[in-house]
C-alpha cells in the first residue's frame, strides 16, 4: 500500500522588538544590545514595590501602524492583561500583555502559495507587551540581565493558513519586509530582535478533522523554521503512518541536530490566569489618531511590486527581489531615473551587484557604488567605449574603490578598440598566422568562429569592439582572400 497524501496546517506567532527609545512602560532606553548587564533599568523595569507602568505613545503607535499595514482592524478600546508565570527572568511574576481586547485585529498579507499564486495569510491579531530579561549561565550560576526587560514587543498571530514550510517561510519574509518597510523593528531574526513560533498539524489529504497540533518554539532563524517544520512534518506523517498518534506536546528545535524535542507535555501546559491590568487605564483609540498614523505609512511591498510591475516591465518574481528590502528598491530606482533602462538596470543590479553584497555580507546602503555610478558606467557601454566584459571588470573595481568607471577605465587604457582600420590590422594578422584553422573554417567546421573571436580578443586584451570584430571577420573568413 502506498502511502496516502497528507496535509500540513501551520499557523505562526511572531514576536518583535519595536525600535522605541524607551521601554514599554518606563523611561529607561530601549537600546540595550551593547550596554553593561542591568544598566537600563529602573524601579518599574524591575518591579520594585510600588512602582507604576505608564504606556509607551511611540510604542501604541507602532502597533497601530503595523496592524495597517497588515490590513488589521484597529480596536477603538483596548485593555492591557496580566499574564501570569513564574520565571527568574520575570521579576513581576507575570508579563503585561494583551488579550481579550487587543489593539488591532482581523487583517491579512498576501504570499505566494504552494501553486505559485497570491494567497492570503490572515492575522488572527497584532498585539502590544513587554519583553522579558535574560538569564546568562556561567560557571554553575545563573545570573539575570533585566536590561531587556520592559522593551515593547509586538506579537502578531496568524491563523493556521499556511500549507508547507515554503508558505511558512515565505510569509515570515514578508512581515520582516513590512515591518522594515515601516522602521518599527530590525526584524534581525539572528539578533533575537523577531522571534517565531510555529504551530503544526498533519491530517490525510480530505480528512475534515484536525490532526493534533504541536507548538514548535525558539525558532531563531529563517532557516530553522524552514528545517523545523519540514522535519516535524516528515516525523508525524511516519507516525501517522505506522497507525500512531500524534501526541500534544510543546517542542523545541535542536538546530545542530537537526531535530525538535518534546519541551513540556498538555498536563504541564500553563494556565495563565489572565486578567485585566489594575495599574494601566484601557487605551482609548480615536479615529482621528488612527487616520493621522495612516498617513505616515510608506508605500507598502505589495503596492511597490505592482508599481514595478506596471512601471518598468518587471516580472512578479523580478519585482519582488528588488521590493523585498527597501533600501534596495529606492537603489534601483534612483539608477533606473539616471539610465532609463529598466531591465538593464534590473540585470547588473541583481547580477554581479547582489553577488558582491552576499560575498562581502553588507548591506546596500554600505556598497561604495552610487546609482549614478551605475548609470555612468551602462553609458560607458552603450556609446561602446567600453564593452560588457571590461564593464564586469570595471565594476569589480568601483565595488572595491569606490571610484567613478570613467576614472577607471581612463587610468587603465581600458577603451575599447571600434576602429576598424585597427582592428582589420589584427584581424589580417590572426588569419595569416592560422592558415590550418581558416581552411577548416571554410571546409565547414563553422563552430571555429568563436576560436578566432577568442584570438583577436586576446590580441586586443578584450578591448576590441566584439561587433566590429565579428563584422571583419566574418568578411575575411567568407571572402575569398
Ligand atoms: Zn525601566
Amino acid at each position: 500500500m502506498g502511502q496516502r497524501e497528507y496535509e500540513v496546517i501551520i499557523g505562526m506567532e511572531v514576536h518583535a522588538q519595536l525600535l522605541t527609545r524607551s521601554k514599554m512602560f518606563c523611561g529607561c532606553s530601549a537600546d540595550y544590545v551593547d550596554a553593561p548587564p542591568n544598566t537600563h533599568v529602573c524601579p518599574v523595569c524591575m518591579a520594585l514595590p510600588g512602582a507604576l507602568p505608564v504606556i509607551n505613545r511611540a510604542a501604541v503607535e507602532a502597533t497601530i501602524r503595523v496592524g495597517l499595514a497588515l490590513n488589521c482592524e484597529i480596536a477603538p478600546f483596548s485593555v492591557f492583561a496580566r499574564k501570569n508565570y513564574f520565571y527568574p527572568d520575570l521579576p513581576k511574576g507575570y508579563q503585561i500583555s494583551q488579550y481579550e481586547l487587543p489593539l488591532t485585529y482581523n487583517g491579512w498579507v498576501e504570499i505566494e502559495g504552494n501553486d505559485g499564486q497570491p494567497k492570503r495569510v490572515r492575522i488572527r491579531r497584532a498585539h502590544l507587551e513587554e519583553d522579558t530579561g535574560k538569564l546568562v549561565h556561567v560557571n554553575g550560576y545563573s545570573l539575570v540581565d533585566l536590561n531587556r526587560a520592559g522593551v515593547p514587543l509586538l506579537e502578531i498571530v496568524s491563523e493556521a493558513d499556511m500549507r508547507s514550510a515554503e508558505e511558512a517561510h515565505r510569509y515570515l519574509l514578508k512581515l520582516r519586509t513590512i515591518l522594515r518597510y515601516l522602521g518599527v523593528s530590525t526584524a534581525d531574526m539572528e539578533k533575537g530582535a523577531m522571534r517565531c513560533e510555529a504551530n503544526l498539524s498533519v491530517r490525510p489529504r480530505g480528512q475534515q478533522t484536525l490532526g493534533t497540533k504541536v507548538e514548535i518554539k525558539n525558532l531563531n532563524s529563517f532557516k530553522a523554521v524552514r528545517d523545523a517544520i519540514t522535519y516535524e512534518v516528515k516525523r508525524q506523517i511516519a507516525i501517522l503512518e505506522q497507525g500512531g498518534t500524534v501526541e500534544q506536546v510543546t517542542l523545541g528545535w535542536d538546530e545542530h541536530a537537526g531535530r525538535t524535542f518534546v519541551q513540556r507535555t498538555k498536563e504541564e501546559a500553563h494556565d495563565y490566569r489572565y486578567f485585566p491590568e489594575p495599574d494601566l487605564l484601557p487605551l482609548e483609540i480615536s479615529r482621528e489618531w488612527v487616520e493621522s498614523l495612516r498617513a505616515t505609512l510608506p508605500e507598502l511591498p505589495d503596492a511597490k511590486i505592482q508599481r514595478f510591475m506596471q512601471t518598468y516591465g518587471l516580472s512578479r518574481k523580478e519585482a519582488d527581489i528588488i521590493a523585498v528590502e527597501r533600501e534596495v528598491a529606492e537603489w534601483y530606482e534612483t539608477a533606473v531615473a539616471a539610465y532609463p533602462h529598466p531591465r538593464e538596470v534590473y540585470h547588473w543590479l541583481t547580477g554581479e551587484i547582489f553577488r558582491y553584497l552576499n560575498e562581502a555580507n553588507i548591506p546596500i546602503t554600505a556598497m561604495k557604488v552610487t546609482p549614478d555610478a551605475l548609470a555612468e558606467l551602462l553609458r560607458l557601454v552603450e556609446d561602446g567605449t567600453i564593452n560588457r566584459n571590461t564593464a564586469k571588470s570595471v565594476l569589480q573595481e568601483m565595488l572595491a574603490t569606490g571610484q567613478r568607471p570613467r576614472t577607471i577605465v581612463d587610468a587603465k587604457g581600458l577603451a575599447q578598440v571600434s576602429d576598424e582600420a585597427a582592428l582589420r590590422a589584427v584581424v589580417d594578422e590572426i588569419i595569416a598566422a592560422h592558415p590550418d584553422e581558416v581552411r577548416r573554417y571554410r571546409e565547414g567546421k563553422k563552430g571555429l568562429f568563436g576560436w578566432f573571436m577568442g584570438q583577436v580578443m586576446r590580441a586586443t586584451r578584450g578591448k576590441a569592439n566584439p561587433a566590429t570584430v565579428k563584422k571583419l571577420l566574418s568578411e575575411r573568413l567568407e571572402g575569398d582572400g
